[in-house]
Formats: structure tokens, C-alpha cells, sequence
């Protein structure tokens, strides 16, 4: 918990204002103040012709910055043939490749809206985000068709592979196919206004099931210019994508953001711990991005790994997604002394920025998920009362900053209850802000559960409990776990006469949910606590269930 302090808020010292509002330390950026921008066009007026934009890890198959751009041209050229229109949602359902970003900035140079989904998601849980977000045609691979079935969507094959699945699919067209396509100037003719939709990313946000944030082209633009203003990469540096594409995370800084400096991205299909340090030493690899349970693997193998891999590229590692402990960093500084470790906060609604430390010094203030990113705004509100608090005070924090979104997806009552009417986000975080500026995280308020750096919403399995005959009431809720950060608990109330067993609990959930949305733990329990009006109290299940450890 925070100290107490009685610092007495220097206006001049410039984070911090009389009402409690925090201010970034980082050097502003501007924003382009034309309206009328998309955010492929921001990125392409970056000219880096001859580089290599994106290499496949495994294949070495490359696309280089002009490769790309065409690709771009071609694949939007058939899209607009295809009758796919300003404010249409296309559906992205693939594993990371070098098509991906292709695919992604294609549909927003005219204006459509892309929404992606992690392929590990079942066919239930795509039907789900289908049904919401109402796509008006699908990419995806040969292996992945099946989990489209029965939504009788338009699909595009990002391979050529011809399973008895794909050939009962309407295919429409391959990406190969698209690629040949003579590009029409497609962008020029529609005209984009930075404040249209452009992503319809998934996320449960503080409460409930999984909602469509709706990211606009100037969230995207607000966050390119904030990831670029983090990095000196000047020279010649590769950074590597293991972090899943369709997560804002890999979409944001891998897919959109380094394009804009013409950096190179090794780009991993998904993440295997040899695949990847065979990647670095491969391509000399300098900044490599992962999710916190990826530092704890590398702490705890570095001797083998330093035995067997060469490293000696890599410049820094970010990580970003959960909270790293003070052990972890400590353990890493020790075993990898020449490498920096970064950190970076956000969400998707905040398009995945939000906080960063920039340098070891920063990062060095253990715990901390660091400095404001430029252009954005912080409160620091106590639950009870909703009243902003001064420096090194806990409560929840409130963002507020172009990169926020435009709300969640058709819902407007989550919505109301997330963004308030001066654009604040609450972001479910409970955080303290310290003397100097530097954010820290000390819990989340929210239900969220993050599995390896993977959302899971505990409503979402609390439902799904609830549709078991022998289940009278459930509640789920994070357990630690030192190698995933948390893993999936629940308390279940068994009806009268049933014997049902932990094990088939866990099973029943298994069928039915992506594997990182497993139930990992089962405890039977009388009743589940709830407040008056019959919400969880799930503060009291977690204190619950740790009292033992
Ligand atoms: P997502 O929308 O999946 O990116 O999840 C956002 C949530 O992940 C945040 O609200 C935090 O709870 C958590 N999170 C992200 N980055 C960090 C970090 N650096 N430290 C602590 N928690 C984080």
C-alpha cells in the first residue's frame, strides 16, 4: 500500500493540479489536426520502401514496406469489389502471420471496421462475437474455417489449404487471389474522419461478459504517436512478435505502430519459448515485447537459455498486459545485466497505452507500471465517495486522452457506466500515483481475471456454471498463480442431492470454453456471499480462498 505523504502538490512541478488531476511529464506530442485522416494513410505517408517490413519467423517469408503497401491497395481494391463499405465489421479470425497487419489496414484504409478473435476461442464463443458484431464477411485460415461454422459468413482464405470443411465454406476468394488484384486507389475516394470506428476489439471490461470497444482512427493515430515517442530507434533494430495479434496488444505495437518508424518484426505464429529465442539469435533481434509469465520463464531457465541461445542482440525487453513483481525484475536485471527492462500499462479501451517507464531507472522503482503517456489525463478516485485523492493515495484510476475509446459496442449502459460525460475511463485499476508522478498498480477493482496475460470474465464462466443442472449457484474469481499471474477459481453450490466432483466441474467448463479460460481450482461452499442487491462479493471469496496459502 502507499505511504502517506505530505507532499504539498507544487503547481510549477506540472503533474498535478489543485482538483487532483494528473498530468503527463512526458513531452507532448501533436496530434495531426486534420479530420479527415485514417490511420493507414498516417502510417503509409511514412515512407520506408526498401526495408523489410515483416519477416515469418518460421518460413523467413518476407514482405518488405512497399511489398506491403501494395498488398494493402490490392486486398482493400477487392474489398470495396466485394461491396464491403465505410462502417462495415470484417472479421479477422487467424493466428499472428505477416498477413495479418495487411489484412487489418486494408479494411481500415476504407473506412470498414475490423474485429479480431483469438483463434484458441471456441466456436461458441466466435458465434457469440459474431452475433454482436455482426460481420459482413471472415479471413481466416484452412484450420480455422470449422469455427465459423454455421455462421454463414463470406469467407476469404488467408491459405490455400482444402479440407472437407473448406470445401462446404463459401469461400469467396483466397488472399492469394486478392494479392494479384491491380489496386485501385481505393483510400483517396473514401473519406475517412479520424472519429469513425475502426476497431471492434473484445474486451469485459470492468464487469460482465466480453464487449466490442469501439476504437476510433484517432485512438489509433493518438496511440502509433505514443508508442513511436517511446523508443529511440534510430539505427537498425527488429523488434519480435510473439504477443497475440488480435489483442490490442500485438495489434497496436506490432501490427500499426512500428510500421510507422520502419522497424522491422520478426513475427512468431504463437508463442513457443524455443521458437522464440531461436528467432532472436536468428535475426539479431533488439527490443523483444511479452507478457509477464514469459519473464518469469526466462528468470527461471536463464542458465540453460544463456547456455544454448545467443542473445547478445537483444537491447530490451517491454512488458506489458499484468503486473511484474519486484522478484521477477530483480531476477532478470541479475541474469540478463545488459538488457533493459520496460514496462507499459493500458487497456483496450485506452488502445492499449496508457502508462511506460522508458528506461531501467524508471523501471527500477519496483512495482511501478510508470509515467503517464503523453496527452493523457489521470484521477485517482476514491470508490466510496468518488472524490479525486492527491499523490500516494490509493483508489481507482480514471484516464482520459485521445487514444481512449468511443464507448462499447451497441451497450450503451455499459458505456455510461465505464466512460463518464467528460470522458474519464475508469479503468476497474486501483492505483496510487506516487511524489514523483510514476503510477502504481495495487489491485483490480474490476472482476477481470488475467490468465497468462488472457482475459477471462468471470460472468462469462459464472453463466456458463449456472447451465449445469446440478450447479444451484457459482462464483468465480482470480487465484494467484506464479507461472500464469492468475488462474480461474470457483465456488460452486451444489444442488440438494448432488454429488457432483471438482474434476467434473472442471471438465464440464473445459468442453465448452477456450483452454485459457479453464477452471483450474474447485471449492464447494454453502452459499455465495452477496451484497443486499445479490451482487458477488467477491473480495470476500479471494480472501477466502487465499487464507490458507
Ligand atoms: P486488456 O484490456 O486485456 O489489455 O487488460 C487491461 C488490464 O490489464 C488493465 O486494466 C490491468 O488490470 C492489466 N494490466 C495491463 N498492464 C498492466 C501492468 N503493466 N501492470 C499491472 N496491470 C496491468
Amino acid at each position: 500500500m502507499a505511504q502517506k505523504s505530505n507532499l504539498v502538490i507544487d503547481p510549477k512541478s506540472g503533474f498535478c493540479d489543485s482538483n487532483s488531476v494528473f498530468y503527463s511529464k512526458r513531452k507532448p506530442i501533436a496530434h495531426p489536426p486534420n479530420p479527415f485522416l485514417d490511420v493507414t494513410t498516417f502510417i503509409s505517408s511514412r515512407a520506408h520502401h526498401g526495408k523489410i517490413a515483416f519477416v515469418d519467423a518460421s518460413t523467413g517469408s518476407h514482405l518488405t514496406f512497399s511489398d506491403l503497401w501494395l498488398a494493402v491497395d490490392s486486398v482493400s481494391t477487392c474489398l470495396s469489389d466485394l461491396g464491403v463499405e465505410k462502417g462495415h465489421v470484417v472479421l479477422l479470425l487467424s493466428p499472428n502471420s505477416i498477413f495479418f497487419p495487411v489484412v487489418c489496414l486494408a479494411v481500415m484504409s476504407i473506412g470498414a471496421v475490423i474485429t479480431t478473435t483469438n483463434p484458441l476461442n471456441t466456436t461458441r464463443e466466435i458465434a457469440k462475437q459474431i452475433a454482436d458484431s455482426k460481420p459482413v464477411i471472415a479471413f481466416t485460415t484452412g484450420q480455422l474455417v470449422p469455427k465459423l461454422a454455421g455462421s454463414n459468413l463470406r469467407i476469404v482464405l488467408l491459405d490455400e489449404q482444402s479440407t472437407p470443411a473448406v470445401q462446404n465454406a463459401l469461400i469467396i476468394s483466397t488472399f492469394g487471389e486478392m494479392l494479384k488484384k491491380q489496386p485501385r486507389r481505393t483510400r483517396v475516394r473514401t473519406r475517412v474522419n479520424q472519429e469513425d470506428t475502426a476497431t471492434l476489439l473484445y474486451s469485459s471490461g470492468t464487469t460482465g461478459a466480453s464487449k466490442g470497444v469501439v476504437g476510433s482512427h484517432k485512438s489509433l493515430i493518438a496511440m502509433v504517436q505514443i508508442v513511436l515517442g517511446r523508443f529511440n530507434l534510430e539505427g537498425d533494430h527488429r523488434f519480435i512478435c510473439t504477443v497475440p495479434m488480435f489483442h490490442i496488444y500485438g495489434l497496436a505495437v506490432f501490427a500499426l505502430a512500428l510500421l510507422a518508424s520502419g522497424t522491422t518484426v520478426v513475427i512468431l505464429s504463437k508463442y513457443e519459448m524455443h521458437d522464440l529465442l531461436s528467432a532472436i539469435q536468428k535475426y539479431r533481434v533488439t527490443y523483444l515485447p511479452l507478457v509477464p509469465p514469459i519473464l518469469v520463464a526466462l528468470v527461471n531457465g536463464a542458465d540453460q537459455i544463456r547456455s544454448r541461445y545467443d542473445l547478445s542482440s537483444l537491447q530490451s525487453v517491454l512488458s506489458g498486459g499484468a503486473p511484474l513483481s519486484k522478484e521477477v525484475i530483480e531476477g532478470f536485471v541479475e541474469r540478463y545485466p545488459a538488457v533493459t527492462i520496460l514496462q507499459g500499462y493500458g487497456l483496450t479501451e485506452s488502445t492499449g497505452v496508457g502508462a511506460s517507464t522508458d528506461s531501467l531507472e524508471e523501471s527500477r522503482r519496483y512495482g511501478t507500471a510508470g509515467l503517464l503517456s503523453p496527452g493523457m489525463d489521470a484521477k485517482i478516485v476514491e470508490p466510496e465517495t468518488g472524490k479525486a485523492l492527491p499523490v500516494n493515495r490509493t483508489g481507482e484510476l480514471w484516464l482520459r486522452g485521445p487514444s481512449i475509446m468511443k464507448g462499447y459496442f451497441g451497450n450503451a449502459e455499459a458505456t455510461e457506466s465505464t466512460l463518464d460525460s467528460e470522458g474519464w475511463l475508469k479503468t476497474g485499476d486501483l492505483c496510487y500515483i506516487d511524489d514523483d508522478g510514476f503510477i502504481f498498480v495495487v489491485d483490480r477493482l474490476k472482476e477481470l481475471i488475467k490468465y497468462k496475460g488472457y482475459q477471462v470474465p468471470p460472468a462469462e464462466l459464472e453463466a456458463l456454471l449456472l447451465t449445469h443442472p446440478e450447479i444451484s449457484d457459482a462464483a468465480v474469481i482470480p487465484y494467484p498463480d506464479k507461472e500464469a499471474g492468475q488462474c480461474p477459481m470457483a465456488y460452486v453450490v451444489r444442488k440438494a442431492v448432488s454429488n457432483l466432483s471438482e474434476s467434473a466441474i472442471m471438465d464440464f467448463v473445459a468442453g465448452q470454453v477456450a483452454p485459457y479460460k479453464r477452471i483450474r481450482r474447485v471449492a464447494f461452499i454453502a452459499s455465495i456471499p452477496k451484497n443486499p442487491s445479490g451482487k458477488i462479493l467477491r473480495k470476500d471469496l479471494i480472501q477466502l480462498s487465499t487464507s490458507k496459502l
